[in-house]
């Protein structure tokens, strides 16, 4: 499996959690896709002997784009890739940009895979977030992409919120269930620095209101989605009849993907790559055939950490037999040396080679797999 992601910068207002690149204004919109066009093209050697099984379009808001800007892009990985029959594409819209136009132009494009931004229906939590959409619009894009015929849709809610309640976090997973959606990608509200959120929880002391909710409600979630029949493949993943987000699986499987844009990263196995964030920059250096990004070559130590971190939150686990295949015995004896301790207390189980978090564990699951990780100056000796 490879992957392209495609990162689109552009959102209409600056919701006040999010850490992610944007800017909130479209002035750079034509000459960014002529940019990412060209980075494809720059980068194309990048692409030879894969096959590309999923392309994402993230964000930043994706779905602000109209159909030429999308049509360019695709356009320009389609002559530089070869493209799998299967092929996944997926794109993240808001709900405030979906409409029957845009979505008759998602299908032209044969993109098949829609993952909407609700975050909330409750009017209350979204003016919080300061989200540009309220619960109804909320209701009708899905409604609206389901009529449109598409069937591959996922939706993200966030829990935790300190407007929010068990009565309110409930009712948002009613309404998921409701539309009977293939899949649910749900996070609990994380306070970033730099963000306007960071300001706000510590000008009106909400810490303790938000740790409890992500809490209470994170435990909600697990039973509701089982009640539901959700399979919970990866912490913050729900989905049914196996619809799996094939793009994030290859992030968590270790597997290539190229990153197109402003602040986008790439991993090829060993090289993890990102572009620089700043778009004037982005684009100036483009239109000079030049590309500029930092790199780190992982070693082994950050390449048993990305296995531990990516596996473990997965439910397929950690795999011993590729620990023991691909790391040195110190790592092993580290690994059984730090697990035991969990096994013990119930958050880790083992499925035949596999250790997999229970849903106790799930609610710890920093601490277990930080204790897992091998730091740079860990003395390995001591585990004996
Ligand atoms: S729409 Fe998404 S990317 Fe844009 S500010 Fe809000 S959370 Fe961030």
């Amino acid at each position: 499996m490879a992957g392209i992601y495609i990162h689109i910068p552009f959102c209409k207002k600056a919701c006040n959690y999010c850490d992610f690149y944007f800017i909130t204004s479209l002035k750079y919109e034509s000459d960014y896709i002529k940019s990412l066009t060209k980075e494809i093209d720059l980068r194309k050697s990048e692409f030879n002997d894969i096959k590309i099984d999923t392309i994402y379009f993230g964000g930043g808001t994706p779905s602000i784009l109209n159909e030429k800007s999308l049509y360019n892009i695709l356009n320009s990985i389609s002559k530089n890739c070869v493209l799998n029959n299967n092929l996944e594409i997926t794109i993240e819209c808001n709900p405030d940009d979906i409409s029957i136009l845009k979505l008759k132009s998602y299908k032209s494009l044969n993109i098949n895979r829609l993952s909407i931004g609700v975050q909330s229906f409750n009017d209350e939590d979204l003016k919080f977030m300061k989200r540009v959409h309220n619960g109804v619009q909320a209701q009708k894009s899905i409604q609206l992409s389901q009529d449109q015929g598409f069937t591959n849709i996922s939706i993200d809610l966030i829990y935790g919120l300190p407007t929010s309640n068990i009565k309110i976090w409930k009712k948002n997973l009613e309404i998921f269930k409701k539309f009977n959606l293939v899949h649910l990608s749900s996070y609990s509200l994380t306070v970033e620095k730099n963000t306007l959120l960071f300001n706000l929880v510590k000008k009106k002391n909400m810490e303790k209101k938000i740790e409890d909710n992500v809490i209470n409600q994170f435990i909600i979630l697990l039973k509701e989605m089982k009640k539901y029949d959700y399979e919970n493949y990866e912490i913050s993943s729900f989905c049914i009849n196996k619809m799996y987000s094939k793009h994030n699986c290859s992030y968590w499987n270790g597997e290539k993907y190229i990153g197109i844009g402003v602040a986008a990263h790439s991993f090829d196995g060993i090289k993890r790559r990102w572009n620089k964030s700043h778009i004037k920059n982005y684009i100036i250096n483009l239109s000079n055939n030049k590309l500029i990004y930092d790199f780190e070559i992982l070693d082994n130590r950050d390449l048993y950490n990305e296995y531990i971190l990516t596996s473990l939150r997965t439910s397929w686990g950690c795999s011993i037999t590729k620990l023991i295949k691909l790391f040195p015995k110190q790592y092993i004896k580290h690994f059984y040396h730090q697990i035991e301790k969990y096994q013990k207390v119930n958050y880790v189980i083992k499925k035949n080679i596999n250790y997999c978090l229970t849903d106790q564990g799930k609610l710890f699951s920093n601490k277990v797999i930080s204790d897992l990780f091998i730091s740079k100056d860990e003395n390995l000796n001591i585990v004996e």
